[in-house]
Parts: C-alpha cells; structure tokens; sequence
C-alpha cells in the first residue's frame, strides 16, 4: 500500500474486500470497539497500543480482539501504525471490561483511565547531555572552564544547567567549551522510576506476629494464585511493615506491585520509609504531577521496567505489563470511591484485578468496612491480624466527655475536663492534638434579628466563615468555591451588626486554644492552611520535632502520622455525623475516630483520647471507648452488620444510585418523574424516589435522586440498563448511575 493511500484519511480502495481488519477500542465515551484495516505491512495483535484516525483526528487506541464484521470494509479505515511497547496485558483488557460492564460506564472511557498520559506511548524525549570528548586537547583554560572539566571527569553525561551548577559557573561556559571542542554532545534519557528496588535490603527485625503475618503474605506471593487477604491491627502494629515483605516477595519473582493509598498527603512519609525498606524510590502517581513524570511512570509501568507505583486509586489502572501483588492501605477509606467520570470503587475493582491477574491482594485496615469483614466472616477473604501494637507501646485510654454536665460559656467548645487533660499534658512537656473535622471559623453565620442564614446562592449549604489563611475574611462554600466578604449588616433586614458565628470550626477552636494557652505554641492544620505538599510536609515536620505543643487538626492529621510525642487527643464534637441516617455515617463516625484515637501514645508514653459528647451512651461512643481494651471494634461491627441484615441492606443486597441532574429545575424533575414512573419493582428489587438530593442544588446544577434496592441473585446491571434506554433525557439533563454508592448527597 502506498503512502498516499494510507494517509488519504486511512481509507483504502484497493483490495478492501481481502482486507484484514481487526477491531480497536478508543479512549472515548463509547460502548463497543471499532473495525479497523490492517495496513500490510503491518502486524497488530490484541491489546496492541495502536494509532487510529476517528473524526478527522488521529487518536491512540488499543486493539481489542476480532473485527466485529458490522461496518463494510470499503467504509473503513486504516490503522496509522503502532506503537513500540509490549500489548496491554490481557487480565487488564478483561479487567477493563469488567469494570464498564459492572460500573455501566462506556467501554472506552475506563480505557480513557488506562491511557492516561498519551505522551508515555513514544519513546522517551532524551535531553541533551555533555561529556568530555575522548583524547580532547586540553588547551589553556580559564580557572571556570577548568572546574567543568573537573565535574565532568566522571564521565558521566549531565545536562548544561546541572554541570553549571556542580561547577559553580554559568552554562555559558560549558557552551563555550563545546564550541572548543572539548565536551561532545550526547543524549541523556532520565530512567523510568523505580527500576531496581531491592527486596534483601534493610530487612526490619519482625516480631513473633509480624513474621507470621509476613510469612503467610509471602506464601500467597509465591504461589502466583489469587487470594484476598484482610491484614487487620491496631494502628502501630507494623502493618507497613508486614506487607512491604510481601512487596519484597513479588519483586524477588520480577513482578510489579501496585500499592493504593487513600491520601496522597500521605505518601511523604510513606515514600521515606519505602526508600530505607528498598533502596529506592518508588514510581508516584496522582493528579498533580507534571507531564514529563506522567508519561515517564507510565511508560515505564507499561515496558515492565517500573516495578512499584503507590498512589491514589487511579493508579490501578495503569497498564501494568506483570503485575503480582496488589495493595489497599486504609481499605475502609471513603476517597476509593470515585464520585465523577468513571463511578467506581476503587478496592472493589481492585478485587478484580487480582483475580482476572491471578494474583493475591492484600487489603489493609484498623478498622474494617463493614463488607470486607462480613468478606472474612463468609470466608472468602483470609484474615490476618496483628493483636497489639508494636514495641510495647499501648494502646490509648479512650473516655467520654459528657457534654450535658459541662457549663460552658455560649460560644465555647472547650470542656473543663479536657483544659484540665491539656494543662496537664503540656505540663509534661508532652503534644495534644484537637480534632473537629470542620473547617473555617464557624459552620453558619446567621442574623441576631431576623434569623437569616447566609447560604450560597448556588448549593443547598451554608456559607462557612474562614478568619484563618487564603480566604480570610470571607465566607466560603464548600461545596463549589463561592465566596463573599461578610457583610455587616443582614442581607434581609438590613439590621447592622448582627451577623454572628454560630458554632465551631477548627479556626474557633484555634482562638480558644490559644486563649486558654497563651504561652503554648498552637498550630492550625486544615487542607486549606496546607495548600501544598511542601507546606503540609514543614508543618507534620514542625511536630515531630516538637516546635508545636498543640496541633488543631481536620481528618487530614487524622490518619497514618506518627508522632511519638502526642499523649493526647481530644475530639472537640465526637456527636458529627452521627445524626445523618446515611447507611454509613455511623460506620464513618467509628472510623474516622478510631483514627484520630491512634495518634495518641503511639511510641513509649501511653496516651489519652477524650471524646466530647452530648449522647455518651450512644452505641458508636461505647465502642470507641471499649476498643481501647480491644474487643469494642468487632463488637461494633457485628452490630453494625445485624442492622444492616434486618434493614436487607449491603452487604446483605445491592444498592444503586441513580442521579438526575442539570440546570433547569423542571426539566429535571420531568425526568426524575419518568424514572420514577417506570422504576423497576418487584420482590426482588424495590425503588425509591425521586427525591430532592440531600444537596438539592449543587454548584447551580438541580439534583434528584432514585435509589435501587435490589438481591443479590438479580442482574442488577441489566435491569437498571433497560429501565434508563427506556426514558428519554434531553441533552441538557444527565443521568448518572452509582452502583454500590457509598455517600447519598
Ligand atoms: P501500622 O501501619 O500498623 O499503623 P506501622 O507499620 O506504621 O504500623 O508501624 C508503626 C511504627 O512502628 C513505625 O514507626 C514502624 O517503623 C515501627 N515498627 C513496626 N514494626 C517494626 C519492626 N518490626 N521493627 C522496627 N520498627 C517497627
Ligand atoms: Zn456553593
């Protein structure tokens, strides 16, 4: 075939109907892979990464099995050629089948996830490096000139600006000795992450636990089958630890690991410790690195050579050529879900992918969710546990506040008992840490007068007034970044001066702190006074090395830090969220402060966790005060589950979301209504709704909700899939399915 036909928009006259074709899978919202001509001089093979033209553009794709036979050769068009990389491993094509069918997503768009950074599929882009040419003449050189040739002596090629540096001269002189014919150029390509990290190195002396914990992992490793695996301890236990040997275990077999983190704010020292564990840093993945890095990491997991990513859960998706080891840290956490794009929940995926790839996964938790335990009490997920914290140290003493009996003053949320616990503890020179997982100064600023309530134009929320950082002075919403200076007099009544702040925010409890403890050093720690990694990572610094004696802190302090020097931790409002009624607040609840409760004692000293509360005897505040001597956690949670098996919820059936969403009001409620009216019912399956969202109206867009109940036996997928085609949604109204969703606003 010539090169005039081939770049003729791909389409090929000659010989169409001999034509080989093959279909191919576009990163793009569609439902099924495309038929393409095979050009041939060509050989394509599934899962090849491919160069497709679609639409009048040229796009990558991956060539996903037999040409489906239902376009005409003559109207197809031709493969543009393919790209130098190993296939897509065939666990992961099915894995990414999978995952559309089961989440309902089109097809191409979970590829979308897998080709993340399109860049990755050329060969790298080397840099231009200079060395010193063989046998060049050393002619007379001035003192800078002199410190180039010294730097480079080494022979190994850097770029212009890192010699500059090294020689402590400007890289005008290390042009100037080019031009002499002294240096050559050469290219310098910067290596894949993570190529050689080593298993025998820097091997921690396991406890009697630790090693049969960490033996058992490494058995599962071995034998290259699947296997799910519960890793369940108490916070410090060495979990870390434990599975890094299993980590240790798949790279002595030449197999690349995925490890998952909730947060990223908590792989810095994370990457630390794996750095000392194997002598290397691992390949990082999430939203904010830059080009170059993307396209780097993900050509090196997709040739095989990147051998461990940790990141957030689009991490697993990248097209990892050999993947042997799997796992979820904090596998309770909430941010696996996946609330846009592609709906999906990234440790239930993850399942998948280990099983489709034959290999085992390791979920690990303090504090399980209620479905991976009911998993280990099924049977269908090992369980490993490790009973105590490691090195002696013991767990906290947990206590309730009573709220009920304490007198505070109006506008104050600091309890007597918990000053007196502070005072005492600063006293020994020891940290505290007070946790409210509010951000701002106060969560609702309303009128003295009228009572009007300053809420933002655009969401069902209200404005939260920030005093602290970025947003000073104003009053923010959290769900879409509105904001307005605070007025000084109502908006309603036009009453002056009587706006006030009603209730506490961490920016409050700052104040009050630092009123009580004048002398003391306090530190605000919320997402919004550590914007960035580097600031986040002076500050949890700042407290290791004891510069700080009080920390206020939002869940972002709440999880994975270790601070040997922190005794004590007080939760200002232990009561948030238990109220919601959602199916996993009070599961959250339990979680989220059984975190908070592990950053206290966790070295030598033993440390103290006091819970305000105005409902103590509340099931959720029990347990957290039982599970400091150890059995209130499974207690909690066979409660937990009880409920859930009375009320038929997950895991006991399955949950759907259907969201109708969009600008004009009517229109979605129209649409909502249709559902409504055609909702699948029947003894297996029961529909609620439409109902307002509990976030009726979202950054301007109206929101109604239906939810799906149904069994397990049911094809879940394909009724909701039959009842959505059957229900006209005009363009400008969407309909989005949550399948298993997990948050309900
Ligand atoms: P977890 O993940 O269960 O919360 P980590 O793995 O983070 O626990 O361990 C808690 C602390 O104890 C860490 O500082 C870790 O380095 C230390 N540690 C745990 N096990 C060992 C061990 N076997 N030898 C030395 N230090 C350990
Ligand atoms: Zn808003």
């Amino acid at each position: 075939m010539s090169q005039n036909e081939l770049f003729n928009d791909g389409v090929v006259k000659q010989d169409v109907v001999n034509a080989r074709t093959i279909s191919v899978l576009v990163p793009y919202p569609v439902d099924k892979a495309y038929d393409y001509i095979i050009p041939e001089d060509l050989n394509v093979s599934d899962g090849d990464y491919v160069l497709v033209p679609l639409g009048g553009r040229e796009v990558p794709a991956v060539v996903w099995g037999q040409s489906r036979g239902d376009v005409k050769p003559e109207k197809l068009k031709s493969i543009i050629h393919k790209f130098d990389l190993p296939p897509m491993d065939v666990a992961h094509r099915e894995f990414i089948a999978w995952t559309a069918r089961y989440n309902m997503a089109p097809l191409g768009f979970v590829l979308k996830m897998a080709l993340s950074a399109p860049g990755g599929l050329e060969p790298p882009v080397p840099a231009k490096g200079y060395r010193l040419k063989d046998g060049f003449e050393l002619l007379k050189l001035t003192a800078k000139q002199n410190a180039v040739v010294q730097v480079l002596y080494d022979n190994v090629p850097r770029i212009a600006a890192d010699i500059a540096r090294e020689a402590e001269v400007s890289s005008g002189v290390v042009k100037t000795l080019f031009d002499k014919g002294v240096l050559e150029c050469v290219d310098i390509y910067n290596p894949a992450p993570c190529i050689k990290p080593d298993p025998y190195r820097q091997r921690a002396e396991l406890s009697e636990d630790q090693a049969y914990a960490a033996d058992g992992l490494c058995d599962f490793v071995r034998s290259g089958s699947y296997k799910a695996v519960l890793l369940d301890g108490v916070t410090g236990a060495g979990k870390t630890e434990v599975y890094f040997e299993a980590v240790a275990e798949a790279l002595k077999a030449d197999k690349q690991v995925c490890i998952l983190l909730p947060e990223i704010a908590l792989s810095n020292a994370f990457f630390q410790r794996f750095k000392e564990r194997f002598g290397c840093a691992p390949a990082l993945w999430h939203s904010h690195l830059s080009k170059g890095q993307r396209d780097n990491t993900w050509r090196g997991v997709a040739r095989g050579h990147t051998k461990v990513v940790i990141g957030a859960r689009s991490a697993l998706y990248l097209p990892y050529r050999d993947l042997g080891l799997i796992v979820i840290d904090e596998e309770h956490d909430p941010a696996y879900k996946q609330e846009d794009g592609v709906i999906y929940h990234a440790r239930d995926m993850a399942i998948m992918r280990a099983f489709k790839g034959s290999f085992p996964i390791v979920l690990v938790s303090a504090t399980p969710s209620v479905e991976t335990m009911q998993n280990v009490w099924d049977g269908k997920y090992e369980h490993m546990v490790l009973p105590s914290r490691f090195g002696g140290a013991h767990m906290p003493d947990i206590e309730a506040i009573d709220m009920r009996l304490e007198k505070l003053d109006a506008q104050h949320f600091i309890s007597l008992q918990l000053r007196q616990a502070m005072e005492e503890t600063l006293g020994r020179g020891e940290q505290i840490l007070l946790f409210l997982n509010r951000r701002g100064y106060a969560p609702l600023t309303l009128c003295r007068s009228c009572g009007h309530r300053m809420e933002c134009p655009r969401c069902t929320a209200w404005l939260v007034e920030h005093k602290v950082g970025a947003g000073q002075g104003r009053l923010q919403c959290h769900h879409c970044g509105f904001h307005a200076y605070a007025p000084d007099k109502c908006p309603e009544c036009a009453e002056p001066d009587s706006m006030v702040a009603c209730g506490p925010g961490v920016e409050r409890i700052y104040a009050e702190a630092q009123h009580y403890f004048p002398d003391a050093n306090v530190m605000l720690l919320a997402s919004d006074t550590a914007e960035d990694g580097e600031t986040l990572k002076g500050m949890l610094s700042d407290i290791r090395e004891g510069r700080v004696d009080i920390v206020i802190g939002t869940q972002i302090i709440a999880k994975g830090h270790h601070f040997p020097n922190l005794t004590l931790v007080g939760v200002v409002d232990a009561d948030l969220g238990l109220q919601g009624g959602e199916l996993r607040a009070s599961e959250r609840v339990y979680q989220l402060l059984h975190q908070v409760a592990g950053r206290a004692g966790r070295a030598a000293k033993k440390g103290r966790v006091l819970l305000q509360s105005f409902m103590p005897d509340h099931r959720i505040i029990k347990a957290l005060c039982e599970s400091s001597h150890g059995d209130g956690r499974d207690a909690f949670i066979e409660t937990e589950v009880a409920e859930r098996e009375v009320a038929h919820m997950p895991p006991f059936s399955r949950l759907a979301g259907i969201i109708v969403s969009g600008r004009d009001e009517a229109q979605v409620f129209e649409v909502a209504k249709l559902l409504g009216r055609s909702a699948p019912q029947g003894p297996e399956i029961v529909t609620l709704g439409p109902a307002p969202a509990p976030y009726a109206k979202l950054r301007g867009k109206f929101r109604y909700r239906l939810l799906v109940q149904a069994g397990k036996n049911l094809d879940l997928q394909k009724t909701l899939a039959a009842w959505v085609a059957g229900v006209k949604v005009p363009s400008t109204v969407r309909v989005y399915i949550d399948i298993d969703p997990q948050s309900f606003l």
